[in-house]
């Protein structure tokens, strides 16, 4: 069963919105074991969306055009797929009135132009509205299928998911199931990972494995499974999952969506752990990205931005002298526990450019954490440019930190 994306939407051409249903879909379509393509973006004129539906169709058994559902003249998506069809519209008196219901229930008046949301080609059926006003449409054709659904996103995965998957699954026939997972990793080059598991990545065909430069945020393997169900798809990514942490361990910080900061968190709450971070070249990224962590208050006290030297000696106890260097942050780490009253502290000072600092290259970072009272200092050369180099300084950081509290023993409680 192949399936293809028709987005329609002259604003798509022109780039003033982004495609994100044609992404969606896609991932659904995966997910449901239907392969997809091709995905075309067309703009709102009939000749050319009859054009591209056609393509579509001749090369799959079924097309979801997105998008042109609404009320203006400009939404032709009825009426190219009547053509497509070679069908004429017809007006259905039932779902004007539901159309005019919709309007009354938010006390408004229907404008004349809904009406047209009521139209359908001839031999195809509506997908009834449950949060705008436009139904989607399923429309014969031959053997094959138009689905025509919204545009306004959250209309359109609402109609997806209710109508058109469980339309196709059901044409389909085959009942395989795609299930991703993606291991988060960080710390290495993308080469060096490859290397690492390349036996692997040759020899899986179900689930296959992907890399996934993700900047900052790491490099991301993503594994994708494909079965009969969902369960047995399940058990083959755990078992895959089970063999990639064999062999790179604690590399893996995070699965899915869990970021950094949420491996930090979970692994202080599973200690027991406060938190105090003193920061300097991040200016206060630590803190922020540490509060975006659901349940930041159960461990994170706080975070002093000391940027200007003065600050760092006089608040946080720091010698006179540099202030990037392995003293500074050592020093600041350990004033992070004492003046915030936290268990663990952890710091940072270094050159975000775009100039030297006291003769130390652009990058260049000491990463100070006192954990049990035991202070240790980290130094790195940070790669790009300033924005790159704090947000680097600010996830090296926090690698240290869980790291650290990785080769720590659990509380006897936990
Ligand atoms: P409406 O009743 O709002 O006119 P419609 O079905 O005619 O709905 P469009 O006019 O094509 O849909 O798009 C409505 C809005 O939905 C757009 O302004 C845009 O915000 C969003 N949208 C449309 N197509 C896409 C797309 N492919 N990806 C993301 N957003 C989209
Ligand atoms: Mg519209």
């Amino acid at each position: 069963m192949r399936c293809e994306v028709v987005a329609v939407g002259t604003e798509l051409l022109l780039g003033q919105i982004v495609d994100t249903n044609s992404a969606w879909i896609g991932e659904h379509l995966a997910l449901a074991g239907i392969d997809s393509l091709f995905q075309t973006k067309v703009g709102d004129n009939q000749a050319r969306m009859v054009l591209a539906i056609r393509e579509a169709l001749a090369r799959s058994d079924a097309v979801v055009v997105c998008g042109g559902l609404g009320p203006t003249q400009d939404d032709i998506t009825r009426e190219a797929i009547a053509e497509v069809m070679n069908v004429p519209l017809r007006r259905d008196a039932d779902m004007v009135e539901a159309i005019r219901a919709f309007f009354g229930a938010r006390g408004r008046e229907m404008a004349d132009n809904n009406a047209r949301q009521a139209d359908i080609p001839v031999g195809a059926t509506f997908i009834p509205q449950k949060r705008g006003t436009a139904p989607g449409l399923i429309c014969p054709v031959g053997h094959k299928v138009v689905y025509a659904v919204p545009g306004v996103p959250h209309e359109m995965k609402e109609m997806m998911e209710r109508a058109v998957l469980p339309d196709l699954r059901s044409r389909s026939g085959e009942q395989a199931v795609i299930l991703s997972r993606t291991l988060r990793t960080w710390g290495l080059a993308e080469s060096t990972l490859a290397e690492m598991i390349s036996a692997r990545v040759d020899t899986q065909s179900n689930p296959t494995i992907a890399f996934l430069a993700s900047g900052i945020e790491g490099i991301k393997v993503r594994l994708t499974a494909k079965a009969t169900d969902e369960a047995t798809a399940r058990e083959l990514l755990s078992a895959e999952e089970a063999e990639l942490r064999s062999i790179l361990g604690d590399l893996i910080f995070g699965v899915d969506d869990e970021t950094m900061e949420d491996a930090v968190a979970a692994l202080l709450k599973a200690h027991g752990l406060t938190l105090g971070v003193a920061e300097s070249l991040t200016g206060g990224l630590v803190g922020a990205r540490l509060t975006e962590a659901a349940g930041a208050t159960e461990f994170f006290r706080g975070s002093i931005v000391a940027y200007d030297s003065q600050v760092k000696f006089d608040l946080l106890g720091v010698a006179e002298g540099p202030v990037v260097s392995e003293e500074a942050a050592c020093a600041m780490a350990e004033a992070a526990c004492k003046v915030l009253g936290a268990d663990v502290g952890i710091s940072v000072t270094g050159v975000a450019g775009p100039d030297e600092q006291d003769g130390k290259p652009v990058g260049t970072v000491y990463m100070g954490t006192t954990v049990d009272g035991d202070t240790q200092c980290a130094h790195a050369r940070l790669p790009g440019q300033r924005d790159q180099v704090r947000q680097f300084a600010c996830i090296s950081l926090l690698d240290l930190l869980r790291r650290r509290l990785l080769a720590r023993e659990l509380p006897a409680n936990a």
